[in-house]
C-alpha cells in the first residue's frame, strides 16, 4: 500500500467517494481533491444536501419509491393515471422511464427480480404489497417494465399469473428493434423477438 499523502479524514473521504458507482480510486481522489478546492461552493452544500436527504428519505409505503414523503411525489400526483400501475424492478428503472416522458401513469417498485439461485423469491420482492393495491380496486392495467433479462422474464411471468384471478389488464414492454437500430447489428435473440411481437401497420 503507498503511504498516505493526507490525513486519515481524507483518506476516509476518498475510500467513500470510491465506493460509488462509477467512480474507482483514481476518480474518487479526483473527486475528493476538486471538493477539498472547493469547499465554500460545492462541498458545502454537498455535505448540506446529504444530511438532508439522509434525515428525510423514507420509502414510499405505496410504491416502493424513495423518496422525502409517503406516499411519495408520483403517488400523490393527481395528474397522473391512477388506474394504470407501471411494475418495475428498481428505482432506477423507474426514473429511466419518467426521463423518456413514456407514461403518465403510477408505478410499483418490487426491489428486484426473481432470482431463485441468489435466493430472492417472491417473499424476498414487494409483490404482495402489488397484489393488495390491485386487490382494492380502481387498477385497470399493469405495465410489467422489466429487464429482458432470463430473471425479468421469469419475473414477468410469475406477476402476470398471480395477477391472472382479477380483472385487471396485464401487458408487458414489447421486445425488438431498438430505434435507431439497424437490423444487420441485432443479436439473434433480439431479432427473433421482434419479430415475434410484430404488429400491423
Ligand atoms: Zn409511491
Amino acid at each position: 500500500m503507498p503511504a498516505a499523502v493526507a490525513g486519515p479524514e481524507i483518506e476516509r473521504l476518498i475510500q467513500l467517494l470510491a465506493r460509488l458507482p462509477g467512480l474507482g480510486p483514481r476518480s474518487a481522489r479526483r473527486a475528493a481533491l476538486f471538493l477539498l478546492k472547493k469547499r465554500e461552493q460545492i462541498m458545502g452544500p454537498l455535505a448540506g444536501a446529504l444530511q438532508t436527504a439522509l434525515e428525510k428519505i423514507q420509502i414510499c409505503s405505496v410504491c416502493g419509491n424513495i423518496d422525502t414523503r409517503s406516499p411519495c411525489t408520483v403517488c400523490t400526483d393527481p395528474r397522473r393515471e391512477p388506474s394504470i400501475i407501471v411494475v418495475v424492478a428498481d428505482i432506477a428503472d423507474l426514473w429511466a422511464l419518467e426521463r423518456a416522458h413514456a407514461v403518465n401513469a403510477r408505478y410499483h417498485v418490487l426491489g428486484g427480480t426473481l432470482s431463485p439461485l441468489d435466493g430472492i423469491g417472491p417473499d424476498q420482492l414487494n409483490i404482495r404489497s402489488l397484489i393488495s393495491r390491485i386487490a382494492e380496486g380502481g387498477v385497470a392495467e399493469v405495465i410489467i417494465a422489466v429487464n429482458a433479462t432470463v430473471e425479468g422474464q421469469t419475473t414477468a411471468h410469475y406477476l402476470t399469473d398471480q395477477l391472472s384471478g382479477f380483472a385487471v389488464k396485464v401487458t408487458r414492454l414489447a421486445h425488438g428493434v431498438p430505434v435507431g437500430g439497424e437490423l444487420d447489428y441485432l443479436d439473434e435473440g433480439t431479432l427473433a423477438a421482434a419479430l415475434r411481437s410484430r404488429t400491423v401497420f
